[in-house]
């Protein structure tokens, strides 16, 4: 199954971008997961749009549109170099940061989404880093049981959480039981949303939405394992070879 992923709802976001985004959606009644910036203080973000006023309103509507609502982050700002568990990226808001800060990112974050009405039910971290104690954090701070990213073929548990793989940033015929293209509707070309929209015509029955997906108390199996390794191993050659 293929699920659409959105990064990057924030009031400092491209409104007319966002809004072709949902009804390219709308047309083939798809229903993204959203990842929502509680409190978006990330300048390449802030400093690039004007604040919108009716954001929170427009959250609502998705949400009672059966879009998932999806914690992402708290200001969206790296202040770690850190790529934790899953290291797409080595920057982090919340890898290598300690328990209690990171704590207090995720109570803040879900005080803001339930002063405006908010259920979240999904968290994934900015550049897609997090660690441990942020599960931990999830844990004593949030109902959040569900993370969004993870390289698997397949939903598994880990301890009390659930990861939902997600595995590229574009639409692409992967061979997993589950995949995720994850969008920043932002930083969409004209040429992003027609690809996109031929893939969605020609595979339309291929794509689902969360409440289809059927949380299962599967454990890591050793083929994501291997699949981990691999993508990560190959990631990490060529960021060296890219000087990162
Ligand atoms: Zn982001």
């Amino acid at each position: 199954m293929y699920l659409i992923r959105l990064d990057d709802a924030s009031e400092y976001m491209d409104i007319a971008k966002w809004d072709k985004i949902e009804s390219l959606l709308n047309q083939y009644n798809i229903k993204p997961i959203v990842g929502i910036i509680p409190n978006n203080q990330d300048k390449e973000l802030v400093s690039k749009y004007k604040k919108d006023l009716g954001f929170w309103n427009k959250v609502k509507e998705w949400q009672s549109k059966e879009w998932t609502i999806a914690l992402h982050g708290f200001t969206h700002v790296y202040s770690s170099n850190s790529g934790g568990i899953n290291p797409v990226n080595l920057r982090s808001e919340f890898a290598g940061i300690p328990l209690e800060e990171q704590k207090i990112k995720i109570s803040n974050g879900i005080k803001i989404f339930k002063e405006h009405g908010l259920n979240a039910k999904i968290f994934f971290a900015p550049s897609h880093t997090f660690d441990m104690n942020t599960l931990e954090a999830l844990r004593t701070e949030s109902d959040i049981r569900i993370i969004s990213d993870t390289i698997a073929s397949d939903i598994y548990k880990m301890g009390e959480f659930y990861f939902i793989p997600q595995q590229s940033g574009h639409v692409q015929s992967l061979p997993f039981r589950i995949t995720t293209f994850c969008y920043h509707p932002n930083n969409m070309s004209e040429n992003d949303f027609k690809i996109l929209e031929n893939f969605i015509k020609q595979k339309r029955d291929k794509f689902g939405s969360f409440k289809d997906l059927s949380l299962k108390k599967r454990e890591i199996s050793v083929y994501d394992k291997g699949l981990k390794k691999l993508y990560f191993s190959i990631r990490a050659i060529r960021n060296k070879l890219r000087g990162k």
